[in-house]
């Protein structure tokens, strides 16, 4: 385990949260961090986000949000 990598993904993390991104649903701009991913790699606010979405605080420590791959719905739960 290398501390250093820890720290730089927890920095890009970070950055990413501070992006600016227009919600799908009701088209009002808010931070990455106070947003929901839904598929598609389609951001919403929590008034517009729905229970199969995943919160920042989720996606972007699962997700290298570096590279924004595309989500994987193998293990749903219910
Ligand atoms: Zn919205």
């Amino acid at each position: 385990m290398s501390v250093r990598i820890i720290i730089s993904t927890e920095e890009t993390r970070l950055k990413f949260g501070q992006r600016i991104q227009r919600c799908y649903g009701c088209f009002v701009a808010f931070y990455m961090k106070d947003m929901w991913l839904g598929e598609d790699a389609t951001y919403y606010c929590e008034h517009c986000k729905d229970d199969t979405m995943f919160h920042f605080e989720q996606f972007s420590r699962v997700l290298d949000v570096s590279k924004l791959p595309s989500l994987q719905t193998d293990k749903e739960p219910h």
